[in-house]
């Protein structure tokens, strides 16, 4: 049985005063919630604040980046040993904006689930293709081949722990939602990927899906087989909004449960 997962990444978003009471009414609002995890993911400098007003909810922390480098002459870098200590448990990797605006790459994407692995974190490694690859029908290799790098460089106990978030380029921060349809089509090929390396990891991978998630459309998105979730942008910004989400997810929990 595969727990669903809400992630909301802030990104560069909120003061300390607007992101204490985002999570504190994000937290009230999801207090009765068993069948989903639900973690925020704010900016590095609001970890410290967050991690304080999540203690006592079901709310887990998580951080948007994260160092390759374990420490050492970075300047600006956190380390994934620094992410732990402020009680973070996922760390989002390979965001298509890290991807395309700070040139991150699979190399840099492999050493950082490395180091999130090794100090005890999960990585939410996220993969996507752009509209001109999904134009040129490029989607599946494109996907392949981010998600082949992670697979070829980890090892195996570090793809137990692995959730992978399928955020086509073209529906981030765009309004445009992949179907569902569509969604799940991405999302099987990544289940049977992993299920090529080994059939248990790929039963257990959590597969969440991002790209313009509302409070209207989680629902349909949340109800194919092979979606386990959402990372959600914008509307994790919203504390109504990224409730109803966290809500769409739990009815899905509750429902595998019974299965
Ligand atoms: C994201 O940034 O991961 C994301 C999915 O953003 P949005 O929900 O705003 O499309």
């Amino acid at each position: 049985m595969r727990k669903p997962i809400v992630a909301g990444n802030w990104k560069l978003h909120g003061t300390r005063s607007s992101a204490a009471s985002l999570v504190l009414d994000i937290a009230k609002g999801v207090d009765n919630l068993g069948h989903v995890e639900i973690s925020v993911c704010p900016p590095f400098v609001h970890l410290a604040d967050v991690e304080k007003l999540i203690n006592s909810t079901p709310l887990w922390l998580g951080a948007q980046n994260v160092s390759e480098h374990e420490s050492g002459a970075f300047t600006g870098e956190i380390s994934a040993a620094m992410l732990s200590e402020f009680g973070c448990k996922y760390v989002i990797i390979g965001h298509s904006e890290r991807r395309t605006l700070f040139s991150e790459n699979n190399k840099t994407v492999c050493a950082k689930i490395q180091t999130v692995h090794a100090c005890g974190m999960t990585p939410i490694l996220c993969v996507g293709e752009t509209l001109s690859d999904r134009e040129s029908n490029k989607t599946e290799s494109v996907i392949l081949d981010q998600l082949n790098a992670v697979i070829a460089s980890s090892p195996a106990k570090a793809l137990e722990t692995l959730v992978v978030a399928y955020e086509p380029v073209w529906a981030i921060g765009t309004g445009k939602t992949a179907s569902p349809e569509q969604a799940q089509e991405v999302h099987q090929l990544i289940r049977e990927r992993m299920g090529q390396f080994s059939r248990n990891i790929a039963e257990h991978l959590r597969v969440l899906y991002g790209g313009s998630v509302k409070a209207s459309n989680a629902a349909e998105l949340f109800a194919m087989p092979d979606i386990d979730g959402g990372l959600i942008g914008g509307a994790s910004l919203k504390s109504e909004d990224f409730i109803a989400i966290c809500k769409a997810a739990e009815a899905v929990g509750l429902e595998r449960t019974k299965n």
